[in-house]
């Protein structure tokens, strides 16, 4: 029998994923702030068009499906997510769990690590809302903050949430301070199988060392943020991404941009363009993909990172 993934636009069989964006929100919004002060968001339809415009575009540059993070926290709105998916041929994997660096939003603060666990299977087996869409991925954080006493009740909350339903794990981290190998142990405690992890944003290191580390522990590393120029640019993460698939590890990695329609966490206004020119969907397609070929990444390791390495974390299924 096929394995069949949760998209935004219902379950489809894990062979049809294709190419897949590992890490690329569509929006990432504060939601508080669009209801009082809506003037920068400005128009829902258009922003809507655009989105539909730039995913269309992304599926002509010969990506398949994205996996889109946006837990709660980031501005979450899947019944926006679903209009657009239905305009477009890419397929879309919905999260859930909670995007904090520190504290939790207050709401939860005084509630308990199992109303969060039912919170998230809730999205994965009924759906989000009344919306009918199951979240297929489950998403967590740890800043440079580290792991404080809320962060662990949800990087434990969504331990528990992925062993009970079985849907993936992703994670934001800060490579930096290696905050990846501290949510491995934390997972490990909670009796996760680590090759069931994506640790995002692996890509915004070169120790080879950390990454490794990582690796050696079986969880998948998310070189997932080309075009953030600010951490490591394009040649360096290339490099490190090369380097990798020649020490043998292309079986383990899986790329994206980290990249938005629009956030609005950017002062003034969403276009990046000026200061971080290749933040944008397009990046990998028309300039990553010939540089790993150059720096000599075989076809087929590329192949496993695209395609094949994320079929296989969402092709083991149930919970355990
Ligand atoms: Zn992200």
């Amino acid at each position: 029998m096929t394995a069949m993934v949760q998209t935004v636009r219902g379950p489809v069989p894990v062979e049809a994923l294709g190419n897949v964006l590992a890490h690329e929100h569509v929006f990432v919004l504060s939601t508080e702030i669009m209801l009082n002060f809506p003037d920068e968001w400005g128009d829902e339809d258009a922003r809507v068009t655009d989105a539909v415009q730039r995913l269309t575009a992304l599926k002509a540059a010969g990506i398949d499906t994205i996996i889109d993070p946006t837990a709660i926290g980031l501005g979450r709105y899947i019944p926006r997510i679903a209009r657009i998916a239905e305009q477009i041929e890419l397929h879309i994997i919905a999260a859930t769990g909670i995007y904090t660096f520190n504290e939790l939003p207050h709401y939860y603060a005084r509630r308990s690590l199992e109303y969060m666990v039912e919170h998230f299977v809730r999205d994965i087996t009924h759906g989000v809302a009344d919306t009918g869409v199951r979240a297929g991925i489950l998403k967590c954080a740890t800043d440079r903050p580290g792991v404080t006493r809320d962060v662990e009740k949800v990087l434990r909350a969504v331990a528990q949430a992925h062993r009970r339903t079985g849907v993936p794990i992703t994670t934001h981290t800060h490579a930096e301070s290696q905050r990846g190998l501290e949510q491995q142990k934390i997972f490990l405690d909670e009796g996760v199988d680590l090759s069931r992890v994506i640790i995002g944003h692996s890509g915004d290191t070169d120790n080879l060392e950390y990454l490794e580390a990582l690796l050696a522990n079986g969880s998948y590393l998310g070189m997932d943020r080309f075009g953030i120029d600010g951490y490591l640019n394009t040649e360096q993460r290339v490099a490190v991404v090369a380097e990798l698939c020649r020490r043998g590890h292309a079986d383990k990695l899986v790329l994206s941009h980290d990249a938005s329609c629009y956030l609005d966490w950017i002062p003034g206004e969403v276009d990046t363009s000026a200061t971080m020119p290749n933040w944008h969907y397009l990046h990998i397609s028309h300039d990553v993909i010939p540089m790993l070929q150059q720096a000599g990444v075989s076809d087929g390791d590329i192949d496993l990172m695209l395609r094949q390495n994320p079929a296989r974390l969402f092709a083991v299924q149930g919970s355990y």
